[in-house]
């Protein structure tokens, strides 16, 4: 993604782009259309850019296996200092521009920040219940009927500490 700066005004200034995520070089889990909102604070010195990606994934659920989408809202932030020539740091969140340069390259960074928003455990929802590890019934569309005590350590254990509190009475 290749945005032109050239452009750009001292003071603050607002972009908008759409398009489909292949143009970003983003795919799966990533799909369909994306909003990229990117407001620049232009300086004699440099060129900060606030980046707002809203981008749709579709993502199967790690404790129920269900399919569901999730709408990502990705914000990050790239500092550009003004330089005779352009050349590298060590922050990948700051970079070197020539002023004489007429458009940044953010491809890299968008995807990078897209993959990285991917949780590290996909639930469809906080409280998935999963599914039974007895007959794979998917326990968020309710009770299998299954018996818990056999498989559920904890629900043993408590089960064990009541009857010793009830053989204490
Ligand atoms: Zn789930
Ligand atoms: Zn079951």
């Amino acid at each position: 993604m290749k945005i032109k700066i050239s452009g750009l005004e001292l003071g603050t200034n607002e972009l908008e782009f759409t398009g489909k995520v292949e143009e970003l070089g983003l795919d799966a889990p990533f799909y369909g259309n994306f909003k990229l909102n990117i407001t620049f604070e232009k300086s004699h010195h440099q060129l900060l850019a606030t980046i707002n990606l809203q981008v749709n994934a579709s993502f199967e659920c790690d404790r129920c296996i269900a399919e569901f989408n999730s709408q990502r809202d990705i914000n990050f932030t790239l500092l550009y200092l003004f330089d005779e020539e352009s050349r590298e740091t060590d922050d990948p969140d700051v970079n070197y521009l020539s002023r004489e340069a007429d458009k940044i390259d953010i491809s890299t960074e968008i995807y990078d920040y897209a993959y990285l928003d991917i949780p590290f455990k996909i639930l469809c929802k906080e409280e998935c219940k999963g599914l039974c590890p007895k007959c794979g019934a998917d326990l968020n569309q309710g009770d299998c009927g299954c018996p818990k005590e056999e498989f559920n350590p904890l629900w043993s254990d408590l089960e064990k500490l009541r009857d010793e509190l009830e053989n204490e009475e």
